[in-house]
């Protein structure tokens, strides 16, 4: 299945000269929806995972029915203020502006093996502030999904070098 042509490009959204990459057009389609988690859960098949780590907003969507085909348990990253138990936090940048993540502090077991999931990378930022996030738990992080990998942006190299494999379905050029 060829994702890109089911995801919509809005020009200039949230701000001037982002092309925001909207995966609503994606889930809204039954099949399409369908075939982007079919995909993910093939790529990771055979390999075992406690826990999918999701990030607010779009990775909860992705990621939990994904923790439903590998077997896993879902941890919810959150920003700030919205779990209501013990938290750890992590700042990070983001493409347009700066943000935090939190987990529950008893979200992962030291040990615990963990797939990161997310609708888009870009930066990396986000990504990197869950890793650091999971391994603050003790969790270990090899491995992430992302419908979507903007390549200019650089974020799978940054998640390379944090020694953590990226994996997206689909990539867009520029910004
Ligand atoms: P980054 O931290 O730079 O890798 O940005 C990734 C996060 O920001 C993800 O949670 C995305 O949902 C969101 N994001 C960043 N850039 C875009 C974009 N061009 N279109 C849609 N979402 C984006």
């Amino acid at each position: 299945m060829m994702f890109e042509t089911l995801i919509r490009t809005i020009p200039d959204y949230p701000k001037p000269g982002i092309q925001f990459r909207d995966i609503t057009t994606l889930l809204q389609d039954r099949q399409g929806f369908a075939a982007a988690i079919d995909a993910l859960g093939q790529h990771y098949q055979g390999q075992v995972f406690d826990k999918v780590v999701a990030m607010e907003a779009r990775g909860f969507i992705i990621g939990a029915a994904l923790a439903v085909k590998l077997g896993a348990g879902f941890v919810p990253a959150r920003k700030p203020g919205k779990l209501p138990w013990a938290t750890i936090a992590q700042p990070y940048q983001l493409e347009y502006g700066s943000d935090a993540l939190e987990v529950h502090q008893d979200a992962i077991q030291s040990g615990e093996r963990i797939l990161l999931v997310d609708d888009l990378i870009a930066t990396g930022g986000t990504a990197l502030a869950a890793v650091a996030l999971v391994r603050q738990l003790g969790g270990v992080v090899e491995q992430a999904a992302f419908v979507i990998d903007l390549p200019a942006l650089g974020g799978m190299q940054q998640l390379a070098a944090a020694r953590v494999e990226g994996f997206a379905l689909c990539q867009f050029a520029g910004h």
